[in-house]
């Protein structure tokens, strides 16, 4: 009946207008939860509206689904440390590329399944005159890049899902011209799937697609060091939703495509902001190898230049006593899950009066927004966050600046030395403060792996020890002083 597709259309317009601004409201903390109510609303209709416009049998079989994966997915998404969040996004990446795969598969076969009885079948197999009545070219490229981009995403993703586990090793594993090798497989593919659209009764090219994009998913991201995973899992999520967005034509559902190409379109958006904060092109990302994933290690030493350290006591009397503290978060925080005391540390100070501000940098800890989250986690409030435009020329104003297990994010190195491999990336400017205190448990570097000038600087201080500890102690030492 006509008014029901029109109904149905309507609706998935809906569902689509409810994404857009689910991902607008995504921009911001304070609006984020609200976002992702939004998209999840539009998800559910687009769900709802599909299985009443595709009289779908077996609500059964969909429902058990459904619970089943809800229960699985509640209890990732309870038990999961934010700092194996990355490692979460992989998996649903591969996942979802491999759903993309799956169903260009299936339309695939139950096509040919329907080509083959219009046509009549040649001794058990399908002719190629029944395939243009069920597929045209269109279909069939469509299918061909389902199954290569959902395939590619699939093994990439749980390889970079390996490398950050640590399962599999984080440097860069590769046979000697393996760019090349890549680049070859995927000029092949490309053809085959060309080979495809002309010929699909051909399974042989079918099941060659399928075995060699698998195979590519597993050598271009092998390749790539550990530290470059969450710009590469960024990626695989673009490509995710391109494989979405190609099933969505195989099938001919207009929301599918659209959700698809959205999140296609936000997956290159966020690696783009990931590259340029860290200074590295995409280029180099996918063919280049940084960081080996591994926080302590190589690079640890500082020579014979020593460092002052500083204490609970002295420091609460100092931050008593000051004017402005501005903390800088990282990595190691949210590996301390020190966010609950830090909160606590800031309120004292406010309550002597300090002005307490955050200088978030856009790559501290392993993902874009991971420290406002962690920071949302605690309840600081959302004003006093502030992006690394905004407090950069507040430093110079600043009395001493507490950074909170963050090592890269403030190594003068980006700004003075140009043989370093983060030379050029954006860093907060904190070495212009009055003066500086850095949390972490010893001299070792950070995720780039490489020695930290700011740790010897006459006016700043180590505060050596877990960060969670440390806190805690400057926290008792400031009730003292109450
Ligand atoms: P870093 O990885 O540079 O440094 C983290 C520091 O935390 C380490 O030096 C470590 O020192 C310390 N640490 C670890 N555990 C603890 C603990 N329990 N208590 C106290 N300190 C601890 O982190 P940053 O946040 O400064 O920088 C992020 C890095 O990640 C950048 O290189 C960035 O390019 C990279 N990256 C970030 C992405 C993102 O989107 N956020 C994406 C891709 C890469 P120690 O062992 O001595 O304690």
């Amino acid at each position: 009946m006509d008014w029901i597709i029109h109904v149905s259309q309507l609706l998935y317009l809906v569902a689509a207008i409810l994404f857009m601004m689910g991902i607008k409201r995504l921009g911001s903390p304070s609006t984020a939860r609200k976002g992702n109510q939004l998209a999840s609303l539009g998800m559910l209709l687009g769900v709802i509206v599909t299985l009443f416009d595709r009289q779908i049998v077996q609500f059964e079989l969909i429902l058990a689904g459904v619970v089943i994966g809800s229960l699985i997915g509640a209890v990732l998404a309870k038990k999961v440390q934010m700092t194996a969040m990355p490692e979460l996004v992989a998996v649903f990446n591969g996942f979802g590329g491999g759903a993309s795969a799956l169903v260009a598969w299936g339309e695939f076969s139950r096509g040919m399944a329907m080509a083959g009885e219009m046509a009549g079948q040649v001794s058990g197999q399908m002719t190629v005159q029944g395939v243009p009545a069920v597929f045209g070219v269109q279909e069939l490229a469509s299918i061909g890049l389902s199954i290569a981009i959902g395939s590619i995403t699939f093994t990439g993703s749980l390889i970079a899902f390996g490398k950050l586990k640590g399962i599999l090793p984080g440097g860069r594993v590769a046979l000697p011209g393996q760019n090349i090798i890549n680049l070859v497989l995927t000029a092949g593919v490309l053809g085959l799937i060309g080979w495809f659209v002309m010929d699909p009764t051909n399974s042989t090219v079918f099941w060659v697609i399928f075995g060699v994009t698998l195979l590519i998913g597993l050598m271009t991201v092998l390749p790539i060091g550990g530290a470059d995973m969450p710009v590469v899992i960024s990626l695989l999520n673009s490509y995710s939703g391109i494989a979405a967005s190609m099933a969505g034509f195989v099938l001919g559902n207009n929301l599918l495509i659209i959700s698809g190409a959205l999140v296609g379109a936000a997956g290159l958006i966020l690696t783009n902001i990931m590259c340029q904060a860290m200074n590295r092109s995409l280029v180099s990302v996918l063919f280049g190898s940084f960081g080996g994933g591994d926080d302590a290690g190589a690079g640890a030493s500082g020579g014979d230049r020593s460092v002052l350290e500083t204490y609970a006591e002295d420091l609460a009397i100092q931050c008593r006593y000051a004017e402005r503290v501005v903390i800088v978060p990282g990595y190691g925080l949210a590996v301390a899950q020190a966010q609950h005391v830090l909160k606590e540390a800031a309120s004292l100070m406010e309550d002597f009066g300090v002005d307490v501000r955050y200088g978030i940098h856009p790559v501290a800890g392993r993902m874009p927004g991971h420290m406002n989250v962690l920071l949302a986690e605690a309840d600081v409030p959302y004003d006093q966050l502030y992006d690394m435009e905004e407090i950069n020329p507040q430093f110079a104003k600043t009395d001493i600046v507490l950074i909170i297990g963050a090592n890269d994010v403030v190594n003068p190195a980006a700004k003075t030395s140009p043989g370093s491999p983060i030379y050029g990336m954006p860093i907060l400017n904190v070495d212009e403060a009055k003066m500086t205190v850095v949390f972490k448990r010893s001299l070792s570097p950070g995720y780039a792996g490489i020695d930290n000038d700011l740790f010897y600087a006459d006016n700043n201080r180590m505060f050596f020890g877990d960060a969670k500890k440390s806190l805690q102690g400057l926290v008792n030492a400031l009730k003292e002083l109450e």
